[in-house]
């Protein structure tokens, strides 16, 4: 059941974005009988529009519009995100792993570490715990509740024995948004290894394909693609009354809405509070303390690949299908805070060949190493940063977007905690592949974040973050914020669990807020 509201229709909830957060905020809102529309900047795919082909798939999926990165960061591409419905849940690698009880509580596990804004999370883990719960059974994630875990393939396999031969205990495959098992009308994983080109089987989680037609059952719903909102405007009381985006035809609109929230992926989110500049909020909506941008993280991450003696077929299979947390404790003696996963990671030819080029050079040296590439592995390590204010989302001050908006400039830089950490993630990982006699490992950079997170901080209190512990923005009654903007510290988990979760939370406390019409 398709709705329409009419853009005058001031009782319905604006939803920014389709994907983690968005997509799911929407469903939630849609299944508790209250009216969304959900605005995307990018286009509708059906699942007939995927094909087997990752560098296809990224000209269709990928947020190209200009950003501009400095520091650690590359310059042009500074971050890997999405642009369609379903967001970045489109071509993610799907690992759903829960935040650790201590990493919820960084400031006073790790105490304080010079230039590290830490703080603990404004909320209980004992009450995100019942969120993670539900949100894995939405998402199907395989080894959770009844869902069997998936098949190891070759890849992991080979790096779980590695690891084991350094003295690690076994570890199961990952948990994964993915069906081990027919489940929500959706078929199995058939180990077709094409995760990041949108997952033809749809056994991979996305709100494509999830939650954008579960709301859409609800008749509460709208979603409008290829809208992309350039600005939300507040009354004189300090409530926003609509947002301005620019449709497909290239035509500005104006959508009245009850409350809003905003759920673009961080660094697209702090951008466009810091666009919506008011007369009461004149450096952007929530940026009363100068916080919104501030405390960018992206996690300590890097690229290993390893050339074994025996054929290890990485294409074949899920591409993340395990990851190590035998690092991911808080340990000091090893010379940093907090911890990090060594996850397994797929590279098709063609990224393998792109990165080998910076170690091989052009000509017959490269072309020699791509022929083994059935012989090849690959490895991504992934560890908690440090929130630091200096790492931060600002308006560029001169370049602009083709809807006429300042682009956003994102520094990020590793501190000494990221930089230790980084060297003992990546030597370990080069262990584990050295201990199955590798011929030789590599080194890649991992320059664009996948990860987006802590742009617009929850606090208790104003002066310490833009936030509220449900997402709503300090000042300004009936905007929220729903996604990894939120996130106090990184956790050494990938984010994506915790966004949803932290959606579903807010769902029912904008749910009962209405009911209560305190909004
Ligand atoms: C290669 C890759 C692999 C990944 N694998 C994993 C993984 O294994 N596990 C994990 O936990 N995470 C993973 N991630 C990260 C994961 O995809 C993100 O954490 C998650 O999608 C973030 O959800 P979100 O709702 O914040 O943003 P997104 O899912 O990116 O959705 C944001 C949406 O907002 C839209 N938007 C932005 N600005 C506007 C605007 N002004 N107007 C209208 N629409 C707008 C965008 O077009 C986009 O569709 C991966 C990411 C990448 C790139
Ligand atoms: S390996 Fe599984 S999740 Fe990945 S694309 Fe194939 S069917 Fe989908």
């Amino acid at each position: 059941m398709t709705k329409s509201f009419d853009l005058t229709d001031g009782s319905v909830v604006v939803v920014i974005g389709s994907g983690a957060g968005g997509g799911t905020l929407s469903n939630e809102l849609a299944q508790n009988g209250i009216d969304v529309v959900c605005l995307e900047a990018g286009p509708r795919l059906a699942v007939g529009d995927f094909r087997n082909d990752e560098a296809y798939m990224f000209k269709k999926f990928t947020w190209l519009d200009p950003r501009e990165g400095s520091g650690d960061l590359s310059k042009k591409f500074p971050a890997f995100l999405c642009k369609t419905v379903g967001g970045t849940t489109t071509h993610w690698t799907a690992l759903s792993l829960r935040m650790r009880e201590h990493e919820m509580r960084a400031r006073s596990t790790y105490g304080e570490i010079e230039g590290a804004a830490l703080t603990d999370w404004p909320l209980g883990y004992e009450e995100l715990s019942h969120y993670y719960a539900m949100a894995e059974d939405k998402m199907g994630v395989a080894g959770t509740h009844d869902m069997p875990r998936l098949p190891a393939n070759n890849h992991f396999m080979l790096m779980n024995a590695g690891a084991m031969q350094l003295g690690y205990p076994n570890a199961p495959t990952a948990n994964l948004a993915i069906n081990s098992i027919s489940r929500d009308g959706r078929a199995p994983c058939q180990q077709l290894g094409f995760c990041k080109s949108g997952c033809l089987m749809q056994a991979k989680w996305s709100t494509l394909y999830t939650e954008i037609p579960k709301a859409e059952s609800t008749g509460h719903f709208e979603l409008r693609p290829e809208s992309m909102v350039v600005n939300i405007e507040q009354g004189a009381d300090g409530r926003v009354t609509s947002v301005i985006y620019e449709d497909s035809n290239g035509d500005l609109v104006r959508q009245k809405a009850r409350a809003v929230a905003i759920a673009g992926n961080a660094i697209e989110t702090a951008r466009l509070m810091l666009n919506s500049k008011t007369k009461q909020c004149p450096d952007g909506l929530g940026n009363q303390n100068g916080l919104v941008g501030r405390y960018y993280m992206r996690h300590v991450f890097g690229r290993i690949a390893a050339l074994m003696p025996g054929k290890v077929n990485m294409h074949r299979g899920i591409i993340q299908a395990g990851s190590l947390e035998h690092e991911a404790h808080h340990d000091p003696k090893r010379g940093f805070a907090s911890g990090y996963h060594i996850e397994v990671a797929a590279m098709t030819p063609e990224t393998l060949a792109r990165n080998l080029l910076a170690h091989e050079g052009w000509g017959s040296r490269l072309t020699d190493v791509i022929e083994q590439y059935a012989y090849f592995a690959g490895a991504i390590i992934c560890g908690e940063d440090l929130p630091r204010s200096s790492n931060r989302v600002t308006l560029h001050t001169d370049r602009k977007d083709r809807y006429g908006q300042p682009i956003a400039h994102v520094h990020y830089e590793y501190d000494d905690n990221g930089n230790a950490m980084h060297e003992h993630a990546m030597r370990t990982t080069e262990n584990i592949y050295q201990a199955l006699d590798a011929k030789k490992t590599y080194r890649f950079p991992a320059s664009s974040a996948t990860h987006n997170l802590g742009t617009a901080r929850m606090a208790l209190q104003e002066a310490d973050g833009v936030c509220d512990p449900h997402g709503q923005v300090f000042g300004v009654p009936n905007l929220y914020v729903s996604d990894g903007s939120v996130f106090p510290t990184a956790m050494t988990a990938n984010p994506t669990l915790t966004i949803v979760a932290l959606a579903m939370r807010q769902a029912v406390h904008l749910k009962q807020q209405m009911s209560g019409r305190v909004l």
